[in-house]
């Protein structure tokens, strides 16, 4: 009989029981936490109250794997809204087209969005959750991860043992002790920090009718970036995230009047007057990290890891948890084309070719997320290249704002439902050097804009 242990039941970690459910006898997830019958934010889940976006191509994934995802989520009121025309979108202070786009997502609060996954997954007969477990090692025979070790529960075998305990994971720190050597990191971290709150609006009419308003931060002359989702309580979450020196404040009035700041004024002109029903909580480690594990000399067997512990991701763009799932949809691709069997006869190559698989389905969101923060970061080395890339997605984006297909084809590279290549298709190409040819000028300045 084959078994898989996951540990952590994060969206990760779940995510990967369900694709590994198909391939193994049993699936374990084991959490160190418990989760709450209602759908409320988790204990040791830092981020728990902050808004959680599920971008297309994770949504798109989930609907495969759990075909009554978007009943579960309509029972609970989350209903699907489609990018273009269910929200409103400011990018560089200008306002995006509201049309129909045809890029379906859910956006909601995390405890929700997970909640409805971790009672999906909960149903699936060969897979079993054990809440209030923390493992805290692995058990290692001949560079080969056999199991786990339970805090006060002793050992437990496993075939597979995937690592989905999130941005604290301890591998780094057992994979140097045990003599696999250092994990080399990438960091890039703009310092930009977060706070959410939720709030009863006075007048619903302010939520113009949208489930969802964002306003992008774009550098340098818009450095708070705000988000808006409407709760199928009749409440809102707002969330404020502020480039160095902008960072929100924690006051609710204050927090309301730094949405000024953003390139749109919907969020701010949403919450004024509102009634204030969780003030804003705060998060700040917004740092993005990858850790190399595909770049390690000597990987354990039959161990792979996940999600936030391979890489983490500045959260302002919303990929975390679709990164996760495309990274859990590698692994059952993974074990496919290797075969079950290659767990046992090539238990090291299995695993370490798996960390390098991983990074095909990391690296856009990664690309995404850094190139934009490194704009943010004044000591970042600006070559040719990244002004002629500067200044070309600056001509996107103004095309973006009066022509819905070139806006479509944008969102659905930031939604990761197709390769950033598809932005130099030749027909957009053309356009955006006509409209340089043309010189739009920049909508006005947010600074300008409180002054
Ligand atoms: C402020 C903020 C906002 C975000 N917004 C978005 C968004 O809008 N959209 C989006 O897609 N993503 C967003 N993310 C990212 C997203 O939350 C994660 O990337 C995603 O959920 C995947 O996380 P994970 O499952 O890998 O790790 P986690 O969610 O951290 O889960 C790890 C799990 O492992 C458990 N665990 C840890 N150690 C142990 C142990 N020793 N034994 C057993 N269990 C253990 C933890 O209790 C936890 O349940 C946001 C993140 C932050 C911080």
């Amino acid at each position: 009989m084959s078994r898989a242990i996951v540990v952590g039941g994060g969206m990760g970690g779940l995510l990967c029981a369900r694709v590994l459910s198909e391939r193994f006898d049993e699936v374990v997830v084991l959490e160190r936490g418990t989760y709450p019958t209602e759908f409320v934010p988790r204990k040791n889940v830092p981020q728990g109250q902050q808004v959680h976006i599920l971008l297309a191509e994770g949504y798109r994934l989930l609907q495969g794997w759990f075909p009554d995802f978007g009943a579960r989520l309509d029972a609970i009121g989350v209903h699907e809204v489609d990018f273009g025309a269910d929200s409103v979108q400011y990018l560089g202070g200008a306002s995006m087209p509201r049309e129909f786009a045809g890029i379906a997502m859910r956006c909601a609060t995390r405890p929700l969005l997970e909640g409805t996954v971790q009672r999906a997954v909960s149903e699936i007969a060969n897979v079993r959750i054990e809440q209030d477990v923390k493992v805290d090692g692995w058990v290692l025979r001949d560079g080969v991860v056999i199991g786990v070790r339970v805090e006060g529960a002793g050992e437990r075998e496993a075939d597979l043992v995937v690592d989905a305990t999130g941005r604290g994971s301890a591998t780094p720190k057992w994979l140097e002790e045990t003599g696999f050597g250092k994990v080399d990191e990438t960091v890039i971290d703009a310092g930009f920090a977060y706070a959410t709150g939720r709030f009863r609006v006075s007048d619903p009419g302010r939520l113009l009718g949208v489930t969802l308003m964002v306003c992008n931060a774009q550098a340098p002359d818009w450095p708070v970036l705000g988000v808006l989702i409407a709760l199928p309580d009749g409440t809102v979450d707002a969330c404020q995230i502020g480039a160095p020196g902008l960072h929100p404040s924690l006051d609710p009035a204050e927090f309301v009047e730094g949405f000024r700041r953003c390139g749109g004024p919907m969020i701010h002109d949403a919450l004024v007057g509102a009634e204030v029903v969780i003030p804003p909580a705060p998060f700040r480690n917004t740092g993005n990290r990858w850790r190399h594990f595909e770049k390690m000399a000597k990987w354990p067997g039959r161990f792979v890891a996940v999600g936030d512990t391979a890489c983490t991701l500045n959260p302002r763009f919303g990929q975390g948890m679709t990164v996760a799932a495309m990274g859990a949809d590698s692994l059952g691709r993974w074990i496919d084309e290797r075969g079950m069997a290659s767990l046992q006869s090539d238990p090291v190559g299995f695993a370490h070719g798996f960390q390098k698989r991983l990074c095909k389905s990391m690296s856009v969101a990664w690309m995404i997320a850094t190139s934009d923060d490194r704009n943010w970061m004044p000591d970042s080395p600006v070559g040719l290249k990244d002004k002629v890339a500067g200044w070309y997605f600056k001509q996107l984006m103004s095309l973006a704002t009066k022509d819905m297909k070139v806006y479509v084809q944008f969102l659905k590279v930031a939604q990761l439902l197709d390769p950033p290549t598809r932005l130099f298709a030749p027909w957009l190409v053309v356009q955006a050097l006509r409209e340089g040819l043309r010189g739009t000028p920049p909508p006005a300045r947010a600074v300008a804009q409180v002054s």
